[in-house]
């Protein structure tokens, strides 16, 4: 019985530069500084906020995703201060 591993489509080769053609496939194996990521998928995310989107592994969406709420967060609170007084 083998255990090998079908590359077939559901996985990418690309190490970067993905789209949408990419979407939902996984990356066999991906080293960053951070640790060597295995089977990751990629996913397409948008920020519900302004819009933005990201394609790239589960991961880095993650990040995409937390790095704009907090900005938006920070926004928000920005925009409370000024209705406190902080008028221009
Ligand atoms: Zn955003």
């Amino acid at each position: 019985m083998t255990e090998k591993i079908v590359l077939d489509d559901d996985f990418t080769e690309k190490m970067s530069d993905w789209d949408e053609s990419d979407v939902g496939k996984r990356i066999v194996k991906r080293v960053t500084p951070n640790g060597t990521y295995f089977n990751e998928i990629i996913v397409h995310v948008f920020c519900q906020f302004c819009a933005s989107e990201f394609i790239g592994p589960a991961r880095e969406a993650g990040g995409f995703l937390g790095g704009h709420e907090c900005f938006h967060a920070w926004e928000v609170s920005q925009a409370i201060g000024r209705e406190d007084g902080l008028v221009e």
